[in-house]
Formats: structure tokens, sequence, C-alpha cells
């Protein structure tokens, strides 16, 4: 008889979870997964994927204004929030289908409970109370919005979670944060005609980003009629007779609207999970503390994903278990690859961007070549939009190396993918200056900036 009942137990059906699952099944793996939610995670149900929808469907009231200038008259438009949020049902239910038919292909057992550990290989599935026992066991639980509990009245408040399912489209929104859920959502929110007010505590949205980035979509989004107030907090949030949602704050009075949405960071997903009993360890914020390999302080216990708080992003996830099924399972230790990953912020305009920022690059490197276009995009000269494309190269001065790619655009995210591979290659400026342009497009740029626009010696720009 096997020590264990099974090889393997995932804990968490979303993309770290179901990616170790089905690897290890697809293996010869005796692999069960519980999920007590829905199959495919925050990023199919509540996160990545309707986000891109909605930001699709955002984009149709400019899309329809833009026609005027190509010759097309268009007739009256109206939108139905209800049959977005129905289609968007429909998707997401198509796409938790694939994933659980991966797994069963895979031959991996698919449990629809609440899992929590209750001691070491050991696991308690709550529908029943059976308790099971596997030789490793992979949490992959995910994250959730932080509720702000400090926050009065933020029980009034909605999160992402909720704004994808609202009952009815709100006429007016408040949003609170400067992230990338507080960004991309005020565009979507204000593209389907809600009148859209971002509140952010600090002195530019998106902190972590490039400043040519957060000055740039700052301007872009206060022109399109979205309300920004930045160095401001709400302070409490109550209701009014007629239902409305009455925030104060700080610096901007009284702000009554529909709803109020909190999109303030995610946090670990690991209350009640038995970590405890089981021996994991996790650090102040309630992330499990992994080592390089994924390992949690408990032997046989892996964590992966949003629940270790290191990137919270959907592609960093699925490669922190392909390097665990790697290491466990092929005998080839790969440890997870963190540095320079390509990121965008679904905004409209889109930023994409790898690597560092100028003021990161400043810190570290002592000459710097800033290569920096800002332009009219070629659609927006007969549509008449008044846009702009900012694109910006930051270069080590010593090698040429290129440490930073930002751009601020249509389809920012899909050139930073490809950017990715370049910065990932350790490409130089003398890399991308050989590499013929594709004409006409707005990525062209990129290969034809020759001189830089400014030079930065100590984090000080110099001319
Ligand atoms: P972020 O960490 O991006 O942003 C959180 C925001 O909340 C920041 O602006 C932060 O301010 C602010 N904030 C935090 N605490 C407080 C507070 N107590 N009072 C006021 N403001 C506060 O988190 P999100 O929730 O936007 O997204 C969570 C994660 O999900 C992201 O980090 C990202 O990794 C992932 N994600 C990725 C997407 C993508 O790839 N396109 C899309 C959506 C989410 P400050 O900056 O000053 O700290």
């Amino acid at each position: 008889m096997p020590a264990f009942e099974y090889d393997l137990f995932v804990i968490g059906g979303g993309s770290g979870g179901v990616r170790s699952g089905r690897l290890a099944a697809s293996l010869g793996k005796k692999v069960a997964i519980a999920e007590e939610f829905r199959y495919g995670g925050t990023c199919v149900i509540r996160g990545c994927v309707p986000k891109k929808l909605y930001v699709y469907a955002s984009q149709y009231t400019e899309h329809f204004e833009d026609a005027a200038g190509f010759g097309w008259t268009v007739g009256e438009s109206r939108f139905d929030w209800q049959k977005l949020v129905a289609a968007k049902e429909q998707e997401i239910t198509r796409l938790e289908g694939l994933y659980q038919k991966g797994l069963a292909n895979a031959g991996a057992e698919i449990l629809r409970t609440r899992a929590e550990l209750v001691g070491p290989n050991t696991v308690r599935l709550l529908d029943t109370g059976k308790t099971v026992t596997a030789e490793r066991i992979v949490i992959a639980v995910g994250g959730h919005p932080t509720p702000h509990d400090a926050l009065p009245g933020h029980e009034l408040c909605i999160s992402s979670n909720e704004a994808f399912d609202l009952a009815e489209l709100p006429k007016s929104i408040l949003i609170a944060g400067g992230g990338y859920i507080a960004v991309e959502f005020a565009n979507i929110f204000h593209g389907l005609g809600v009148e859209t007010t971002l509140i952010y505590r600090g002195k530019e949205i998106l902190s972590r980003f490039d400043q040519d980035m957060r000055r740039g979509l700052h301007a872009a989004m206060e022109e399109k009629g979205i309300r920004i107030l930045c160095e401001d907090i709400i302070q409490s949030v109550a209701v009014d007779a007629d239902g409305k949602r009455v925030a104060h704050t700080m610096k901007h009075g009284e702000i009554a609207v529909d709803q109020v949405m909190l999109a303030l960071g995610r946090v670990p997903n690991t209350k009640g999970l038995g970590l405890e009993s089981a021996g994991v360890k996790t650090d102040e914020r309630g992330a499990i503390i992994v080592d390089a390999f994924s390992r949690t302080s408990a032997p046989g216990i892996y964590a992966l994903g949003d629940v270790t708080d290191r990137v919270q992003l959907t592609p960093v996830a699925i490669h922190e278990a392909m390097c665990f099924i790697q290491t466990e399972y092929k005998n080839n230790p790969v440890s997870p690859d963190h540095d320079l990953i390509a990121t965008a912020v679904f905004s409209q305009p889109e930023i994409g961007t790898v690597g560092l920022s100028e003021e990161q690059a400043g810190h570290q490197f002592e000459d710097l070549e800033v290569y920096r276009a800002e332009f009219r995009p070629m659609k927006a000269t007969l549509s008449g939009r008044k846009e702009k494309t900012i694109m910006k190269l930051i270069v080590n001065a010593a090698d040429r190396k290129v440490l930073g790619a930002h751009i601020l655009g249509h389809d920012a995210g899909e050139m930073a993918q490809l950017l990715g591979i370049s910065l990932k290659a350790g490409c130089t400026k003398d890399d991308f200056d050989r590499t013929m342009a594709v004409h006409p497009t707005a990525s062209e740029e990129l290969v034809t900036m020759y001189a830089p626009s400014y030079r930065v010696h100590k984090g000080e720009r110099v001319n």
C-alpha cells in the first residue's frame, strides 16, 4: 500500500494550481485538485479575462466617434450593460469548462470543495469532512481585494469582484486607488458612459511606473473627462436617503456617487487554511513564505502564485507552476525567474512596459541615455482625436544595454510582449538601431530613435 493516497494534492483551481495539477497528472502522477469557488481562479473568473472583455466594450464609444473622420456616419448607438454581463458570463463559463477538461483529460481528480491543511501531508475536504494524504501539496489559493476594514463605511463599497456583475451600470462612480485595477476600471466605466472620479493618495497615479507613462496617462484620462484627485483619500463612506454613496474625502469635500469602488491592492487568501497546523510560515501580510523553488517552511508543501505575494500576475503563477513540475517531477531544478517581467496596464491608452523606469535606472547606473518620442498616432490625424503616443528607451551608457522600454499608446501591451523578448535576450541599443523598421506602424519609432533625447548622470538629467 502506498504511503500517501495522492502523489500531489493541489489547493486552488486558478492559474498556478491548474497548471501544476494538469502537468503532474499528465506525467502519470496521482493528482487531486480542490477549488471552493469556480475553476479558472481570479484571472478567468473575476480578473484579467472579464476585465479585457469590458475594456473592449468600453472602447466602442471612441470607435463610433472616430469613424466620422474616416467617412462613416454611424447611427444612434445604445449600450446594454446586462447584455455585456451575460456575454462575459458565457465566455468565462466556457473557459472554466476548458480548464476542467484539461485537468480531467490529464487524469486529475477534480474536487469542488474548500480544502484546508490539518497537518503535514494531510488535507481535509470541507464538503465531506474527509481527510486525505498526499506526498506533495501545492497551495495556490490566490488573493482577494483588500476590504480596507479601517475605512468607516467600507461595507458600502464594492471591489473589482462585484464590479463585473453589478445589477445595473452606475451613473457615477468613485474609485479609490492608483494602481492597475483602479486605473483600468476608471477607463472601463468612463468608456461605458459612467461619470468617473479616481481618488489616489500619492502625487501621481501608478507609483511603480516610469514618470512619463504616469503623467502621460493622467493627462490622457483627464482629456477624456475622467476626474482624477491626487494626494487625497476617502475618510468615510455613508449612504444618503436616495441610496447614494457619500464619500467624505480629506481635501475635496463630499462626493456623492452611485458606487464607490476600492482598488487598494490584493491580499493573500491564507486565513483559515490550517497553515499553522502544517507548519507553513507566513509573512506580516499573510503571504506564504517560500524559497527560490516555491518550497514553504513545511516539508512537502509548496506555494505558488498570488498567495506568495511575489509578483501578482497570472503568467508568473503559471511560470512558478512549471518550475515546480521541472524541479519536483523532472529532476531538473528550476527556480522561477522574476527578472524583466513585461506587463501592461489596460488603460486607454494602454501602457506596456518592461525593465527599469528612468527613475529606477538612475539609482542603479551612473550614466544613462534616454530615447524618447512623443507623437500623434496616425489614426488620430483623421479621427481628430487629441491623443499622444509616448515611447521611451532607457539605455545604460556604459555598455549600451537597453534597461527599460516603456510605451503609452494603442496596443502597448502587445508591443511590451515583444520588447520583453529583446530585453530578456540582453539586446543593446545598437541591436535596436540595426533592426529594420516596419512601416507604417507606431512601433517603428522604437528602432528609429537614433540620438538620445537627453542623458542622465547619477540620477540627474544633464542635457
Ligand atoms: P496595486 O498594488 O497595483 O495598487 C494599489 C493601489 O492602492 C496603489 O495605488 C496604492 O497606493 C493604493 N493604496 C494601497 N493602500 C492604500 C491605503 N491604505 N490608502 C490609500 N491608497 C492605498 O493593486 P491593485 O489592487 O490595483 O492590483 C493588485 C495586483 O493585481 C497588481 O499589483 C497587479 O500585480 C495585479 N493586476 C495586474 C493587472 C495587469 O497585469 N494588467 C491588472 C489588474 C491587477 P501607492 O501606490 O501609493 O502604494
